[in-house]
């Protein structure tokens, strides 16, 4: 604790005076443009991955970077998402997956979990990833089946996320887009997931577009209006 209580002074004396306008103008409201969806692991940092100001990111975490299906569970983060689009209006929510993930490696060794009987329960959400990986596991090194977990649980939670019905919505009217992403650790990098190619690409700046998880959803309704 004396270290954080430490790190608050350090913040209240050395950062905080640069930025008071800013601090000044949040203190009456926020309007993020992307909600981030990540891992709870302390070793991914989004406001310093991206350098990013307050105000910028709303940051949602939980173990596993997972978004339960629609209906099939009332949760902090289904309830956070709903918030973002609806009121925060954000425009891009990223679900971003990394390396060494405890959750990942918890998915492949059931045993790990005895003892965490909510841990278990939760990654069942995750459950599309470990079915997918599974039927090529006998081929891929541990690491590789690592890899393969992290970026398949990222896909099946996009296609979770599109069940949510303020997101399809938001997406049906060209008003929201996501992305899935893995960010490597001992690296420094991000891959996307591109859709239309069906694989996860290097982010890199200057990039002509922008991987998208998924083409717009347009539905019938909304191109006849
Ligand atoms: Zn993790």
């Amino acid at each position: 604790m004396k270290r954080l209580i430490q790190g608050f002074e350090h913040f209240r004396h050395q950062v905080f005076p640069h930025q008071r306008d800013l601090f000044k103008k949040l203190a009456a409201g926020q309007s993020p443009g992307t909600m981030f969806i990540t891992c709870a692991d302390s070793r991914v940092m989004p406001e310093l991955m991206f350098n990013a100001q307050p105000g910028e990111l709303f940051v949602y975490r939980n173990i596993g970077n997972i978004v339960p299906p629609y209906a099939q569970h009332v949760s902090g983060v289904v309830a956070a998402i709903e918030y973002a689009v609806r009121v925060l209006k954000v425009q891009h929510i990223v679900i971003c997956g990394h390396s060494d993930c405890g959750a990942m490696k918890a998915l492949r060794k059931p045993e790990l979990m005895r003892d965490m009987p909510s841990v278990a329960a939760w990654l069942r959400h995750a459950d599309v990833a470990r079915y997918v990986v599974e039927q090529s596991a006998s081929k891929l090194s541990d690491d590789e089946c690592l890899s393969c977990l992290t970026r398949e649980n990222v896909v099946g939670q996009l296609e979770h996320l599109r069940t949510l019905p303020a997101v399809a919505a938001a997406m049906a009217s060209g008003s929201l887009c996501i992305h899935g992403w893995v960010y490597d650790i001992a690296h420094a990098q991000i891959e996307a997931f591109d859709a239309r190619r069906g694989h996860f690409v290097a982010l890199r700046h200057g990039m002509d577009n922008l991987p998208e998880a998924t083409p717009h959803m347009r539905f019938a309704t909304v191109s006849a209006a």
